[in-house]
C-alpha cells in the first residue's frame, strides 16, 4: 500500500451500515468501447453505485467527463479498480484525480490494481504534480486476493490477456431475511428502534424477556454479485470467478467473423463472452469493450443471444439496476 498523502479521515462509520436490505445497486457504463474510441463509444469505465458508495472499474481517457455527467458525487466513499496497465484502461486516471481534487474532494480515494499501478500513479504525480488535495491510497493486488468490507467483498482473479490482467467480482455478503412485521406485533415488540435492531439481526430485550431476531426474520437472502472481466480470452479462472453473477460484464471486442483477431490480441468474441456467461450460470451478460471497428454492434448482440439469451449491449451512459 502506498499513500500519496496522509489520510484526512478513514473508515468513517456510515449511518447505513446494518440496513443492507435497503441498499440498491446500479451499474452505469461510462465508456463501452476498447483500445481506441469511436464516435459512439468512449474508452472503458464502469461505475457501480451501491447505496452511497462508488466503485469505478477501469478509467479510460475521458472517464472524468462521463463520471461528472453521471452525477455520482465527488466526495463519496470510492474505490477505483484497474484491470491492467494498457493505456485504454488507465490514461483517464491522472485527469480523474486532478479534477476530483479541483472540485473539492477531501475524502480518501483508494486505487486498486495489478503490480505497476503504484509506480504509474506516483510517477505521474512526481512529474506533473497532480492537484491532489485528498489522500490517495494505492494498493497492488494479485489473483486469489480478496478486498474485505463490512457488507461485501471484492474477489480478484486472473484474466488471460498477454499482459498481467485482473478480473474482479463485487459480491455482497448475504442480506438479512425478510422482516415479518405481523410476527413482531404478535410478540408485542413496540414499533421503532427495537424493530430496526431486529431487522439488522440483533435480538432485543423487552422488560424481563428476550425476543430473538430469528423469530421475526426469514432466511438470509443472497446479495448482489457483479463480475467485471476485460480484456480477456474466455478462460476457466473467469468462469469460476463469475459463478452465479447477477451481472457479468465481459470483454466482447469482436464478432465471430473476427475470431482470429480476438485470439491474436487476447480478447473475446461476443459469442465467447456468452459461453462464459452460460458456463458461469450468470443471470445477465453485458457485452463490453466493443472494438471501434463496429459502428453498429447489433450483430454482436445477435451472436451472443444465440448462446446466452440474457445478453445486453449497453450504450455509453446507460444505467442498469442489479438485483439478486
Ligand atoms: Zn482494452
Ligand atoms: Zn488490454
Amino acid at each position: 500500500m502506498q499513500r500519496l498523502s496522509k489520510p484526512l479521515e478513514t473508515n468513517r462509520t456510515e449511518a447505513w451500515v446494518g440496513r443492507l436490505r435497503h441498499i440498491s445497486v446500479s451499474v452505469t457504463f461510462l465508456g463501452t468501447g476498447g483500445s481506441v474510441p469511436n464516435k459512439f463509444r468512449n474508452l472503458p469505465s464502469v461505475l457501480v453505485r451501491r447505496g452511497p458508495e462508488l466503485f469505478l472499474f477501469d478509467c479510460g481517457e475521458g472517464t472524468q467527463r462521463q463520471f461528472l455527467q453521471a452525477r455520482a458525487g465527488i466526495n463519496r466513499k470510492m474505490r477505483i479498480f484497474i484491470s491492467h496497465l494498457h493505456g485504454d484502461h488507465v490514461f483517464g486516471l491522472p485527469g480523474m484525480l486532478h479534477s476530483l481534487s479541483f472540485m473539492g474532494r477531501s475524502r480518501e480515494l483508494e486505487i486498486i490494481g495489478p503490480k505497476g499501478i503504484i509506480e504509474l500513479v506516483t510517477s505521474v504525480n512526481r512529474v506533473v504534480k497532480l492537484y491532489n488535495r485528498f489522500p490517495i491510497a494505492i494498493r497492488e493486488v494479485k489473483a486469489g486476493q480478496r478486498i474485505e468490507d463490512a457488507e461485501y467483498n471484492v474477489r480478484v482473479a486472473s484474466a488471460q490477456h498477454g499482459v498481467p490482467c485482473l478480473a474482479y467480482a463485487l459480491e455482497e455478503k448475504p442480506r438479512a431475511g425478510r422482516f415479518d412485521a405481523g410476527n413482531a406485533r404478535k410478540l408485542k415488540v413496540p414499533e421503532g428502534p427495537l424493530w430496526k435492531d431486529l431487522q439488522s439481526g440483533k435480538s432485543v430485550r423487552i422488560g424481563q424477556r428476550w425476543v430473538l431476531s430469528k423469530l421475526v426474520l426469514g432466511p438470509p437472502r443472497r446479495g448482489v454479485k457483479i463480475t467485471y472481466a476485460v480484456d480477456t480470452r474466455p478462460c476457466a479462472s473467469v468462469v469460476r470467478l463469475a459463478s452465479e453473477s447477477d451481472l457479468l460484464i465481459h470483454d466482447s471486442c469482436f464478432a465471430e467473423s473476427a475470431a482470429t483477431k480476438a485470439r491474436e490480441y487476447g480478447h473475446s468474441t461476443a459469442q465467447e463472452a456468452a459461453a462464459v456467461a452460460r458456463g458461469s450460470k450468470s443471470r445477465r451478460l453485458a457485452l463490453f469493450h466493443i472494438s471501434a471497428m463496429y459502428e453498429d454492434a447489433s450483430p454482436l448482440l445477435a451472436e451472443a443471444r444465440k448462446v446466452f439469451h440474457q445478453s445486453i449491449l449497453p450504450r455509453d451512459m446507460e444505467t442498469v439496476s442489479v438485483v439478486a
